[in-house]
């Protein structure tokens, strides 16, 4: 029950599930291939940008004490 798909399936550079091209989005950073799950779950950037959005954002990765906001 193998059958040779076409040629459209692409590794998500976010969750790295193999998902249709077709059906993917490319991330806004570098444009690279996201499949449509994680864009289903607001995520437009690979790991890769992800990451480094996150450093650029975080400088230092000081992350301030856990407040209990409640
Ligand atoms: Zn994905
Ligand atoms: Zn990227």
């Amino acid at each position: 029950m193998t059958k040779l798909q076409e040629h459209d399936a692409m590794i998500c550079r976010s969750c790295g599930n193999e998902e249709r091209a077709s059906e993917g989005y490319p991330c806004v950073d570098c444009g690279t291939f996201i499949c449509v799950m994680c864009d289903m779950r607001g995520i437009t950037r690979c790991k890769n940008c992800q990451t480094k959005r996150a450093a650029a954002a975080g400088a230092g990765e000081t992350l301030p004490p856990p407040k209990t906001a409640g």
